[in-house]
């Protein structure tokens, strides 16, 4: 018997760092997906490579066969370089690496080609009929007659245009003129070309004219809020999709896949779009995959997770909100999209633009060292101003703050109000206060699972302290979550049991109450994720502000991003003192970035004012914010890192553990420490606790790994990830790798 002669190498889903050998009767291509039996499962994997008999290193009769070869093959091979290149930079298992790249589906044993939707249609017998033949049988005249002018119909269709069409269905079908087909459904794909357009100014005809089709190049776009950045990124798709087939590629963040932008897309762009984001159901997602893979959609605009998308003839890649911390996952695979398209568009050989208000320093970096091609746009493309930025010094007893309302905000809100004109208020604190804090002792309240205060949320209607919640671990006490404390009083002291408790600061809640209160007559809407819990919601509020139905839009970061208000004339900051004292080095770049960012959505069609409430107007951050020469400010900041070595001027990487008991993940990071001789140029911290050392009842502790050669560090950690992976060391502790970090916690 001779049947064991071939043999394949094959990625499985497993958290382990090596590939497995399966015996097989064929070898498909490398990509393939074949069904495998792991332990007492079976799994999906990947086809990696053929092996000889004699490179096996088992006795080649020990070896398992493959249960099934599902596709040939599944994945391109810039797919396969690019799940290589993943698995090597961010040091994680290959096959952890195909689980991240395949849609749900089909990391299932399902087909590739995702299952279809019922049509009807006329079949061939029916040719010899007319519609008269049917007699009285009404019902089956007009379903007979619209098939006729339909060339076929879904359940969609016909449910939208009879009131009920099943009977007269079964009839036509009985009488074998009918029959029901299977097929994919790629309607909702279909442009809505508009030729309206707008004539491109200067600097975005430059941009658009630099952009050369199928070669590698990087583009930075750096241009401020309402430049017409978008209209180049369109403009670029525009230009390089030219024949049919021809296919590109649009990340934006999360927040900023807005409704208005897909339609923008479009009807500016004669072809055919799907959308790619976490509200999208798993059969979607695989539609779209498939359809990206076959070459049977243009677009695909889409989050994070499209970076992945199997593609037929990829053109273009373009990377929205650049900066966007949206862009790196945070658990799992730790890997940036903007990094990943970067790396694709290499492997592909074509240009990759990104664009932003405010560019991550990482990009800035890369363009002065001319890593990437950068122009600048300092104008808005409307011809409106850039809006007048203002400090509120809080800590003046003129300005003392009720509720977190300083009285020139007031007075500036009540302007907008006699103009008819909106506000936005920014506060990055969901509930009613951020502190509870008794009088007589000076008592906190805090999460009993983290090491964190909780927030107070009251009840609207009575307007008491209905539930305190932490907003790292989703602990609550009282409210509907937790019945038993329903009648918690929140105004008994925790630890002297006197009734002296006051919440202390303002979140969104408690600013919502004291606008209705001051301005009863204007309507004030607000958006946290504690009243905007989906996606639908959040377009209803988005259309009620364009639509003028609001006055006041009181909102956390949700409200910063991409949108476009027209009517939006004053953007009052309520406390930006929280980021400024970060214990994070990227803290200012965050916030310069976040302060422009929400400053952007005033006035961006009229003449638009900011209002930023300080306690420290003096910090020299407000200067250089006032400025808004963001330009500049990064290359100051870049100084300042540059003498600690900190990216973007060095590299960096963070081992994490968490644990039961605060011990076993300090003890097992300071293990890691001593398995390898540090070599040159590599710096590693000692192990410390995270800054917040409980979160969800467990313990975190963290090493720093950081080296001005990102190659002497990478080799340092490929070390020590073989060294973690062949010990014991890690059974209590949970540890995770996160290379290029964006937060340190
Ligand atoms: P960004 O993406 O940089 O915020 P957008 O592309 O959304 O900017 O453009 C901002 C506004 O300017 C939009 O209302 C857009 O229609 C308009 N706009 C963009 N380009 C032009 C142009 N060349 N001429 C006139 N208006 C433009
Ligand atoms: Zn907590
Ligand atoms: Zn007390």
């Amino acid at each position: 018997m001779n049947c064991q002669k071939t043999f394949v190498r094959v990625a499985v889903p497993v958290p382990l760092y090596r590939l497995f050998d399966y015996a097989i009767d064929h070898i498909p291509a490398i990509g393939s997906r074949v069904q495998v039996p792991f332990g007492k499962r079976n799994l999906v994997g990947i086809v990696i490579a053929s092996i000889d008999k004699e490179d096996l290193a088992v006795d080649p009769s020990k070896l398992k066969r493959v249960i099934n070869i599902l596709d040939d093959p599944c994945l391109s091979k810039e797919l396969n370089d690019l799940a290589k290149w993943i698995a090597s930079y961010y040091l994680v298992p290959i096959g952890m690496v195909y689980e991240l790249i395949l849609p749900v589906r089909l990391r299932k044993a399902e087909v590739l080609e995702p299952s279809g939707e019922k049509f009807w249609q006329l079949n061939d017998s029916a040719q010899a009929v007319s519609a008269d033949d049917f007699g009285r049988a009404h019902a089956q005249k007009a379903l007979f007659t619209y098939l006729q002018n339909h060339s076929m119909a879904n359940v969609e269709q016909l449910n939208r245009d009879f009131k009920q069409w099943r009977p007269a269905m079964k009839a036509l079908i009985e009488k074998n003129y009918v029959e029901s087909i299977e097929k994919i459904n790629l309607t909702e794909y279909a442009p809505q070309f508009s030729e309206d357009r707008l004539t491109l100014n200067e600097d975005q005809q430059k941009i658009v004219g630099s952009i050369k089709e199928k070669q590698f190049s990087t583009h930075l776009v750096h241009g401020v809020t309402g430049s017409g950045k978008t209209e180049v990124y369109l403009s670029i798709v525009e230009k390089l999709l030219i024949e049919p087939g021809q296919q590109a590629l649009l990340l934006v963040p999360e927040i900023s896949l807005t409704p208005q932008l897909v339609e923008r897309v479009r009807q500016r762009l004669n072809k055919s779009v799907a959308v790619i984001h976490s509200a999208v159901s798993d059969a979607e997602r695989h539609k779209a995959w498939w359809s990206a893979l076959t070459g049977k959609v243009d677009i695909i605009l889409g989050t994070r997770a499209a970076v992945f998308t199997a593609f037929k003839n990829l053109q273009i890649i373009i990377v929205d909100e650049e900066h966007d911390a949206s862009f790196k996952q945070q658990d799992g695979v730790r890997y940036h999209a903007r990094d990943v398209a970067i790396m694709r568009a290499k492997q592909h050989k074509i240009p990759i633009v990104m664009g932003s208000a405010t560019p991550s320093f990482e990009a800035l970096h890369n363009a002065a060292q001319n890593k990437f091609q950068l122009t600048t746009m300092r104008d808005r493309a409307t011809g409106s101003n850039l809006p007048d930025m203002h400090l509120v010094d809080t800590s003046d007893p003129t300005e003392r703050c009720v509720d977190g309302l300083s009285p020139s905000l007031i007075r500036q809100i009540k302007l907008r109000l006699s103009k008819q004109q909106q506000s936005i208020l920014f506060i990055n604190r969901r509930g009613y206060s951020p502190t509870l804090y008794c009088t007589e002792c000076a008592w906190i309240a805090s999460c009993p699972r983290c090491d964190a205060r909780v927030t107070a949320h009251i009840n609207s209607a009575s307007g008491s302290i209905q539930s305190v919640r932490c907003h790292h671990c989703g602990y609550q006490s009282g409210g509907q979550r937790n019945n038993s404390h329903q009648n918690a009083n929140f105004h008994v002291c925790g630890d002297c049991q006197q009734p002296a408790v006051m919440p202390l600061g303002v979140g969104t809640q408690r600013s919502e109450e004291a606008l209705k209160r001051i301005f009863p007559n204007a309507i004030v809407t607000r958006l946290d994720r504690d009243v905007i819990t989906t996606k639908k919601a959040l377009e209803n509020e988005l259309h009620r502000i364009r639509n003028n139905e609001v006055d006041i839009i009181l909102g956390t970061q949700m409200l910063a991003k991409g949108h476009d208000f027209p009517n939006v004339t004053l953007v009052g900051v309520l406390d930006a003192d929280q980021g400024l004292f970060a214990v994070d080095f990227r803290g200012p770049e965050k916030l310069y970035q976040q302060l422009l960012q929400i400053g952007g959505r005033a006035g961006r069609h009229q003449r638009g004012e900011v209002y930023i409430q300080t306690q420290f107007p003096e910090h020299p951050f407000f200067e250089q914010l006032l400025a808004q020469d963001y330009a500049a400010f990064a290359e100051k900041e870049i100084q300042n890192r540059r003498i600690l070595n900190y990216p973007p001027i060095g590299y960096m990487s963070l081992l994490r553990a968490e644990s039961t008991f605060a011990q076993q993940g300090l003890d097992f990071l300071r293990w890691c420490r001593q398995q390898i001789v540090l070599p040159a140029g590599v710096f590693v911290s000692e192990a410390v606790p995270a800054p917040m050392e409980k979160r969800a009842g467990r313990y975190r502790a963290q090493l720093l790994m950081q080296s001005a050669s990102r190659q002497s560090l990478h080799q340092y950690q490929h070390q020590l990830i073989s060294c973690i992976a062949n010990s014991k060391q890690q059974n209590n502790v949970r540890w995770s790798l996160d290379v290029d970090p964006i937060d340190l916690y």
